[in-house]
């Protein structure tokens, strides 16, 4: 329901979209690895096309995100700020040997910090420690003029170990290091808010978002509220002049509305204004440019009550979009010539399109690291009432696999068994990535029909395997349709193969690089692509449609004959839209745990040593393009894209120009 469950289903489900653009052949993704860090650089695809207007707008947006920063950092640590104000400094100041290990040590700290916006790791929350010793980071602090008692806090393990705490017995907000309660116990926050709420509201409040809780010296509780005039006043007065300033060359008056919106509540904290606002926004579906800006995800809150602030700007990815319009257009040819027993089809069958967007600029909580989709709002009952925006960063993805592919040690060299291989995945493999996921998501899960008295919940605990299944053979069914060619929604019809290759590769071998040794396969997409590789793999073995060689004592699927391939993925789907249609149980519980769950012993330990031999950083982030206004007397005509080449720049860039301290 919200961005970090949707980067789970990332992994899961890639779930992506845009067809691949032309970029620069000396493009390099990749800018910078460090720990277990990577850093990526995402593109902004058709930037000319957009009017000065809209451009204008983009720059009023991202700015306003960007303005909310250090709200993120002092959210998750009180003493992130002046740490990295440290940093900073030492980073501008130092004129010592930039060769030496010490300094070495000291940069890579200080870029993990960065990455993570503050002291404990961004993911797994822990606090991390600088390799270099405390008497050269002294030294430094010395140099520097910086506050050497935050050394105290950088090195020892018993200050602020955790940002989040998760366990039990112990009191949360206490044992989380993080700046949301002040002075209060878990107990105390509980029952504050517990007295707020009204269990018969139709309409609840989120009570406790945008505030800090904090105890008063006589033991009564306060909360403080994150507005123009109350914490972070001046960082949120800078969004406000910013979000005005958008306002004014806003698309549309719907964006005035939930702009205007917007502001009120950073102006007073109300937070029935905040849900107003997310009623405005949820209904614009029209507009190309979109936004998010707020107190928004809770993950922070051990408690679940506090929103850490977040932002994004990003525009329509036209071209995707109307990608998945074309497909939905033709939902009923699809139908009509599917693999399935006529019986089962649907007479009158609806496609869905889905929205797809690039990222603008990234800020806050989603800054560096981010998620590959949005879904929002929160709010479960505006979700239920008003609906909710679901979309996918195109760039984001796009960006993510170009990275990978760009590697020496890449997932796709160590797996793939030849040349062919490879290059035909780097030419196709994204774009039939995202037809796949088009067709499973806009046309597949909708497909087909229940007989009539079978009950829809006939296949129980083996449903979303099933389904899921259901879905992805749909979708490999019609990747090898012509019709795709015939649509323009594919320039080569051996495209698919690519798309084959990747599918069989990862559902037999590759994706249990994400399991622990001895253990199954348990996950219901993880199971569904291991079910369809290793039903296809038996049932072509006759045939030998996909081989299993070896080489220098290492394993690789190969695909002998695509054709037939295709044959068995329209059988495959045959017979489970067959066990859908008519709630076999007994014939879907028999494929799911004939093939879905246990994993060959040998195959599971050879793909992890392998992966591990890659030393890929396991967790990846991001640096926006910057928005440079281009002045002509005076007078700004356009904006450009520049791409950041170096993350540090990029933060020191950031640490002066949106730090309002
Ligand atoms: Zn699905």
């Amino acid at each position: 329901m919200n961005n970090k469950i949707l980067l789970a289903m990332a992994t899961a489900c890639i779930l992506a979209s845009c067809s691949p653009k032309e970029t620069p052949s000396d493009f390099r993704y990749s800018l910078d690895e460090f720990a277990d860090l990577e850093v990526i650089r995402y593109q902004i695809p058709d930037w000319e096309s957009l009017s000065f207007g809209q451009k204008q707008y983009i720059y009023y947006l991202s700015e306003a995100a960007k303005y909310g920063r250090d709200i993120i950092w002092e959210q998750n640590f009180q003493y992130n700020l002046p740490i990295r104000k440290a940093l900073e400094k030492i980073i501008r100041t130092y004129s010592g040997d930039k060769q030496s290990k010490e300094w070495q040590d000291f940069m890579v700290y200080a870029k993990r910090v960065f990455f993570s916006n503050g002291i404990h790791h961004h993911y797994g929350e822990h606090k991390f420690f600088p390799d270099c010793p405390r008497e050269f980071m002294e030294s430094l602090f010395s140099d520097a003029d910086c506050d050497k008692s935050l050394l105290e806090i950088i090195y020892n393990p018993q200050i602020a170990p955790f940002r989040r705490y998760q366990g039990e017995g112990v009191d949360l907000i206490k044992a989380s290091a993080n700046h949301l309660y002040e002075g209060v116990s878990q107990k105390e926050a509980e029952a504050f808010y517990n007295a707020m709420e009204d269990p018969n509201d139709p309409e609840p409040v989120s009570y406790g978002l945008n505030s800090r809780l904090v105890k008063r010296p006589d033991g009564t509780l306060e909360e403080l509220k994150y507005t123009t005039g109350g914490l972070y006043g001046k960082a949120l007065s800078k969004v406000v002049e910013n979000l005005e300033a958008a306002a004014a060359v806003a698309e549309n008056d719907v964006q005035r509305k939930y702009i205007a919106e917007l502001v009120y509540y950073y102006r007073t904290g109300d937070l029935k204004t905040w849900d107003k606002y997310n009623i405005s926004w949820v209904k614009d579906t029209l507009s190309a440019i979109d936004f998010i800006n707020g107190f928004i995800e809770v993950y922070g809150d051990p408690l679940g009550f506090k929103g850490n602030f977040e932002a994004m700007v990003n525009v329509r990815d036209e071209d995707a979009s109307q990608r998945t319009v074309t497909i939905s257009e033709n939902a009923q040819w699809f139908e009509d010539h599917s693999p399935v027993d006529p019986r089962f089809r649907k007479a009158k069958v609806k496609g869905i399109s889905a929205k797809v967007i690039n990222a603008l600029c990234l800020a806050g909580d989603t800054y560096p690291s981010t998620a590959i989709g949005i879904n929002l709002p929160n709010a479960d009952w505006i979700r239920k009432e008003h609906g909710s925006k679901s979309v996918t960063i195109a760039n984001i993805t796009e960006a993510y696999d170009r990275a990978a592919n760009e590697k020496e040690n890449s997932v796709l060299k160590e797996f793939a068994w030849d040349e062919a291989e490879i290059e035909r995945a780097k030419e196709y493999e994204y774009i039939t990535d995202n037809l796949h996921t088009d067709l499973h998501e806009c046309l597949g899960h909708g497909s087909g029909q229940l007989l009539e008295g079978t009950p829809s919940n006939a296949l129980k605990e083996y449903s979303s395997t099933l389904e899921e299944a259901r879905a992805d053979l749909f979708a490999l069914w019609y990747l090898a349709d012509p019709k795709l060619v015939e649509l323009g929604l594919l320039d080569n019809p051996d495209a698919y193969k690519a798309q084959y290759d990747s599918y069989i590769r990862n559902g037999i071998f590759t994706q249990f690089t994400r399991i622990e040794l001895s253990k199954q396969n348990t996950e219901a997409h993880m199971q569904n692509r291991k079910l369809i590789a290793d039903w296809c793999y038996e049932q072509g073995a006759a045939q030998n449609v996909i081989e299993k060689r070896r080489r220098g004592g290492k394993t690789y699927f190969v695909i002998n004959d695509y054709q037939a391939l295709r044959g068995l993925f329209g059988k495959l789907l045959a017979e489970i839209q067959r066990i859908k249609s008519e709630g076999d149980y007994a014939a879907g519980k028999e494929l799911v745990e004939k093939y879905a769950v246990n994993i060959d012993p040998e195959l599971h330990r050879e793909v992890l040593e392998r992966y591990a031999a890659l030393q890929l950083k396991p967790y990846r982030g991001f640096v926006n393009p910057d928005i440079v206004p281009v002045v002509k007397n005076g007078k700004v005509i356009d904006y450009r894209i520049d791409y950041c080449t170096d993350f540090v720049a990029q933060q020191l860039e950031y640490g002066e120009k949106y730090s309002t301290l």
